[in-house]
Formats: structure tokens, C-alpha cells, sequence
């Protein structure tokens, strides 16, 4: 039996409620998840909530909560909008839970040939959390792009983790694909970050400046810092070191974060792998923003979409199909509501919905909803199945609209209609037969590699038409119900000229 398949995403702060870039990490690690089960896998799919550090105590006390009963409030947030996404997680990992804390301190004590103390000064964004160099600085004005403010220089007393050792190491594992960063431009774009090698990384922070955090053993005064608290997650999920099952998952086999975050997760972390002497994940998968109509999206725009507020209206294989398609797995994606909603009322409402329901119906009036034998589809199924092992995701569904395009077009072309009309003669009877059984065979075969993108969508149409008579589909309207909240309805009246 093979290794069991491993992967994580990203553990977002719980000092505000989630949003779009969270969905999407659990959408892009359920999506893997879903296609190497079907495959016959075994998967174990990390998600959690990363809760030290000094934005979450501050957003505590804002709200008159000590830190661990406000942190204890908001996980829930992201707890359920995995539930609400259909994510098939098997482990939440909460960095104040018990386990995790004694595991990063047993983790800090290995770490100690690499770990040293010393004075650091430098630029400090205080929502990252992490210190910039000059260059950074000066390219950016002084002001962090990701959070609108300016870096603060900071000297204090530090512990370091020495990064700079494992450099080449590092680099070797990524130039050699040993830990594939995908796609190739953000691997080019960390290569050259790096290529004076890794800077050492300070790692706690005096008691004075952070109290909510892991205390350093055996010094009173430190308090780790929250990178190397959060990335240890990836490990102690899964039951590092003590329960022998983490032997069984680690390395993963993708690890799903956000382009701001890269430099986190292959730098710092492979440095804390190779200093543990564990091995490098195998593949990072990086993916990009999510924009509202070509802006950044920010609160203080007042632009953010709600992923609850999506699901809620166009229901969650609707938000999923969007995401998965139309935001480009591996780098920045646009939203508006009217590109969501022309989407499904054309893609998802003509193409495939109204192929559904043709299908069905026409079974049902030619055949009394008995499906007839025919020869199974030849679809080449290369493109589909190259497309989710490279990660490309949104290929892979582009994939699935040729199939669906191209019954459509198959059906306009053969008019089954119009064989219908002489099916006195057994030849045509006989041939009406054949193309309404590959008709259903295709949409089986569409069905099952919707799967890991719209999964109760995906078991609908395979419900439909799998036992060999027609089960019609229940909802009213079909399966995608026309929806005009934000788009011109064509049908609807046009206003009077008077
Ligand atoms: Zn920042």
C-alpha cells in the first residue's frame, strides 16, 4: 500500500471573519481531495485557525474577551463556512489547542543547534507580523502594500532561527522540483528572493511587546513568534511527535498558500523541516488574489464579498463552480456579481442545465424513460486528467464545458426530434436508440468528473440517469433556476415609452 496522500491549506487569523482567500484555500484543497478519493486514495486534508499573537489579543480586548474566549468565539466562523463549502476536511487544528502548544515547544527544544539569541533591529509591518529588509522597504515606499502601513523600526532582543544554513539546501529542493513550486513563475520569483540565500529569522519576541503566544521554554522572558507557532501546525496536526500515525502523511503532497505567504512556507518552513530532519512537502501550490472588479479588495473600499453571502443566493456548487473555473487556480481571479450570475445563468443554466433536462425528457417521451443500450462514449480524457495533476484546476473544468458543449452541439446536429418523427421504420427506432444512450453516457461520464467541483450537482445528474430509467429531477426549475438579481432578465417586460 502506497503512502496515504497529505494535504494542507493555510491557516487564517481568527481576528476577523473569513473571507473570499480562505474559501478559496478550502476550495482548492477539497477539489484535490475529492479527485484523489475518487481515484481510489486515502486523504488526510488539514484545515485549522491560527489564534496567537498580538492582532488577535488586541481584537480581543477591543471586545472586552480574554484572548482565548474571543479566539474560542471566532474559530467557529471558519469552522462553519467549511461546512457550508462542502469540504471534506478531516482535521481543524486550533494553535491554542493543547497538543499543538507542547508539540512547537518540543519542536523549539529540537531546533536548538540552529536556534541562537541576538539583538535584531529592522522594519517591522505589524500585519504581517514579520520584519522586512531595506530593499522591501524602499521598493514599496515605506509603506506595506498588503496592509496600507508604514513598516516600523524595531530593535529588541530576539531568538533566530538560523535559516541561512539550510540555503543551498533549500534552493537545491526547489530547483530540482524535490519541493515543486507551482506554477513556475512564483518559483522563478522565490529563486531570485533567495538568491544571496536566506536571511536567519527571528522567532520570539520579548514578553513586553507579545504576551498571547507560545512561551519559549526555558526562558520566561520570550514568547515565540507566531510564524514558527502557525507553520508547525502542518506537522503537529498530524500528531508530530509524539502519535506515530504523522509518519504516515508527512511529507504532504500539496500544500495550498496564498502568494503573500510563499515566502513563509518556502523558506522558513522547509528551514524548520530540515532542522527537525524531516523531509521538504512535495509541492506548494500557490494561488493568487481575488479582486472585485479589478480592485483590491478591502474593507476600507468597502468592496469585500461575503463567500456566505454567494452560497446563500446561488447555492454552494454555484460559488465552487465559479472559483474553480473562473478564477485561475494558479494567480490572480476577478469577481463581480454580475459575472457570477451570467455565468450560471448561461454556462451552468443553458449549457449543462438545459442538457440535463433534454436529455431527460426526451428519454422520457421516445422511450417511456427507459434508457437503451449504446456503445460507451471514446472522450479523451488526457487533457482532463493532466490538468488536475498539474494543479491547474481551472483547466480541468474548461475540459468538462468542451464535453458539454460539444453533446450540445452533437444533439443540434442529429435532431433527435426529427428521428423521432419515423420511428415506424426499426432502423431509425434502433438509431434514436443509440443517440439518446450516448447522450446519457456522456452527461454520466460529465457527472463524475464534475465531482470534486460540484459535488451535489454531479450526484443529481448521475441520479438521473444511472439505474437505466429516468429519475426526474426533483427541484422546481430544474437543476440552476434562472436567477436576475444582478443582471437584465431578456424575458422581462420592457418599461413603456409613454
Ligand atoms: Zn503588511
Amino acid at each position: 500500500m502506497g503512502k496515504k496522500l497529505y494535504i494542507t491549506t493555510a491557516i487564517p487569523y481568527v481576528n476577523g471573519t473569513p473571507h473570499i482567500g480562505n474559501a478559496l484555500d478550502y476550495l482548492l484543497g477539497d477539489i484535490w481531495t475529492r479527485y484523489q478519493k475518487q481515484n481510489g486514495k486515502e486523504v488526510r486534508f488539514q484545515v485549522g485557525t491560527d489564534e496567537h499573537g498580538n492582532k488577535i489579543a488586541a481584537k480581543a480586548a477591543e471586545s472586552g474577551l480574554d484572548p482565548q474566549a474571543f479566539t474560542d468565539k471566532m474559530y467557529i466562523n471558519f469552522e462553519n463556512l467549511m461546512k457550508k463549502m462542502g469540504a471534506e476536511y478531516t482535521d481543524f487544528i486550533r494553535t491554542t489547542d493543547i497538543h499543538h502548544k507542547a508539540a512547537v515547544q518540543y519542536i523549539w527544544q529540537k531546533l536548538q543547534p540552529y536556534i541562537y539569541k541576538g539583538k535584531y533591529e529592522g522594519w517591522y509591518c505589524i500585519g504581517h507580523e514579520a520584519f522586512f529588509t531595506d530593499k522591501e522597504v524602499e521598493a514599496t515606499g515605506g509603506v506595506c502594500p498588503d496592509h496600507q502601513k508604514p513598516y516600523e523600526r524595531v530593535s529588541e532582543e530576539n531568538y533566530y532561527l538560523k535559516a541561512s544554513a539550510f540555503s543551498d539546501q533549500i534552493r537545491e529542493a526547489i530547483t530540482t522540483g524535490r519541493m515543486q513550486i507551482v506554477p513556475d513563475f512564483r518559483k522563478n520569483e522565490f529563486l531570485e528572493l533567495i538568491k544571496d540565500g536566506l536571511p536567519d529569522v527571528s522567532i520570539s519576541r520579548p514578553k513586553k511587546t507579545l504576551t498571547w503566544g507560545v512561551p519559549v521554554p526555558d526562558d520566561p522572558e520570550q514568547i515565540m513568534y507566531v510564524w514558527l507557532d502557525a507553520l508547525s501546525n502542518y506537522i503537529t496536526v498530524i500528531g508530530y511527535p509524539d502519535k506515530q500515525e504523522w509518519k504516515d502523511y508527512w511529507p504532504a503532497d500539496v500544500q495550498v498558500v496564498g502568494k503573500d505567504i510563499l515566502r513563509f512556507h518556502a523558506g522558513i518552513w522547509p528551514a524548520m523541516l530540515l532542522g527537525l530532519d524531516l523531509p521538504l512537502p512535495k509541492k506548494l501550490l500557490v494561488h493568487g488574489f481575488v479582486n472585485v472588479g479589478g480592485a483590491k479588495m478591502s474593507k476600507s473600499v468597502g468592496n469585500v464579498v461575503d463567500p456566505n453571502e454567494i452560497i446563500d443566493t446561488y447555492g454552494v456548487d454555484v460559488f465552487r463552480y465559479y472559483f474553480s473555473r473562473h478564477i485561475p487556480t494558479l494567480d490572480d481571479g476577478d469577481f463581480t456579481w454580475e459575472k457570477l450570475e451570467n455565468a450560471y445563468n448561461n454556462e451552468l443554466g443553458n449549457d449543462l442545465g438545459n442538457l440535463v433536462s433534454r436529455v431527460a425528457s426526451m428519454v422520457t417521451r421516445y422511450q417511456s424513460g427507459v434508457i437503451g443500450e449504446a456503445p460507451t462514449g471514446e472522450h479523451d480524457m488526457g487533457p482532463y486528467r493532466q490538468a488536475m495533476e498539474q494543479l491547474h484546476f481551472n483547466r480541468a473544468v474548461d475540459e468538462v464545458w468542451v464535453m458539454v458543449r460539444s453533446l450540445n452541439q452533437y444533439l443540434e446536429s442529429v435532431k433527435p426530434w426529427e428521428i423521432a418523427k419515423k420511428r415506424e421504420d426499426p432502423e431509425a427506432e434502433q438509431h434514436l436508440t443509440e443517440v439518446l444512450g450516448h447522450a446519457v453516457n456522456t452527461l454520466l461520464q460529465i457527472s463524475d468528473l464534475l465531482r470534486p467541483f460540484m459535488p451535489t450537482v454531479a450526484e443529481t445528474i448521475h441520479k438521473t440517469f444511472d439505474s437505466g430509467v429516468i429519475v426526474p429531477i426533483e427541484a422546481e426549475g430544474g437543476l440552476f433556476p434562472k436567477i436576475y438579481n444582478h443582471t437584465e432578465n431578456p424575458r422581462a417586460p420592457k418599461p413603456q415609452a409613454s
